[in-house]
């Protein structure tokens, strides 16, 4: 099969496709041929060598992918799967950015028949993202109000569509037009700018005043001391998303009895996972959850996707198409 090999870490440039053996799956192991692998920050920040996990190398970048069921390992759960079904994975052994990917079986997920491929690649890393940020770690509840701080890209998106089918109040911000009629659109009542001077002034007035029950923060060392002071009382912040250091007053959180909160997608249990993955594949069902998709770039051209991400402008997701 053609998979992109990273043998160095750094710019987008060290990914080339390449002829590499095709993965054979063992035990409860599941193959499927990628019909289109998401791109996530976090793949640029692997390949440039600068995150706290570090691939051993040469490696295939990618967690997010879509495509038919290849092979069965013997004792994969025949039950679930079929050969040629349509489906979406939480993560691989081998990578995505790969026309075949060795997945464990419990991973694997079915794909609604409405759902294309691009949307399937769009599940894992950005709605399990704002699944767990909203509900399994800042507990979310209907009624709340919420701030979506970066609502334009994969995280915010997938964040608008499940807290408005939850019943939340949603403001999201976003950096350009294009992204404010997509968020519109997608779900939210009111959206900000973030570029904007008065961001946060518009931002509070957006709740009367009162403040966020909940923040949802992609930008933690830009936003994280000002998103306190638009906090209501026993409001959190869920932070998603940080490229460098913040500073805050602690008093802004203790008047309000609020918290900040950490949250990181790998940390989530296969229990997790499994629960996570069963509430978005009801909500592909019903129709509340829908990926949208900005760029389908080809996979010989991963390197571009990956200076696409990271240059800003996010108007949904980006996918590679083996
Ligand atoms: P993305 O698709 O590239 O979107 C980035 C988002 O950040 C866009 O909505 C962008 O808006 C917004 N943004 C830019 N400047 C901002 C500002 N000053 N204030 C607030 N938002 C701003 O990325 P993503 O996949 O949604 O991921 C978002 C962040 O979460 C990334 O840093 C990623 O690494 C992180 N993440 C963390 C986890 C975890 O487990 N903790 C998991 C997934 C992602 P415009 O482009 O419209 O300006």
């Amino acid at each position: 099969m053609k998979a992109i090999r990273v043998k160095e870490f750094g710019g987008p440039e060290v990914m080339r496709l390449e002829e590499v053996a095709d993965p054979k799956p063992g035990g409860a192991q599941v193959v499927v041929r990628i019909r289109a692998a998401g791109v996530n920050p976090v793949d640029a920040y692997m390949r440039a060598g600068t995150y706290p996990r570090k691939p051993a190398l040469p490696y295939t970048p990618g967690t997010d992918g879509a495509g038919t069921v290849e092979s069965l390992g013997p004792n994969a759960d025949a039950g679930r799967f079929k050969v040629g079904e349509r489906v979406y994975l939480a993560g691989s052994l081998t990578g995505t950015y790969a026309e075949l990917a060795l997945c464990e079986g419990q991973f694997v997920f079915a794909l609604p028949a409405h759902v294309t491929f691009a949307q399937g690649a769009a599940m894992h890393v950005p709605y399990a993202t704002a699944y767990r940020a909203l509900f399994q770690r800042a507990h979310a509840e209907a009624g709340e109000t919420l701030l979506v701080h970066g609502a334009s890209g994969g995280v915010g998106i997938a964040a608008v569509q499940l807290a408005r089918a939850a019943g939340l109040r949603v403001i999201g911000t976003v950096g350009s037009e294009r992204g404010r009629k997509l968020v519109l659109d997608e779900g939210a009542h009111v959206v900000l700018d973030h570029s904007a001077a008065g961001h946060f002034e518009e931002a509070l007035a957006a709740t009367g005043g009162r403040g966020y029950d909940l923040i949802l923060e992609m930008l933690a060392n830009v936003n994280l001391g000002r998103d306190l002071g638009i906090l209501a009382v026993h409001g959190r912040v869920s932070v998603v998303g940080s490229r460098g250091n913040a500073e805050i007053t602690p008093r802004d959180m203790m008047g309000r009895d609020g918290a900040i909160i950490g949250m990181s997608l790998w940390n989530a249990t296969p229990h997790e996972l499994i629960s996570i993955h069963a509430a978005l594949g009801a909500g592909l069902e019903n129709r509340t959850l829908r990926p949208v998709i900005g760029q389908e770039i080809p996979l010989a051209d991963a390197g571009r996707a990956h200076s696409a991400i990271m240059a800003g402008g996010a108007y949904g997701k980006i996918v590679l198409i083996p």
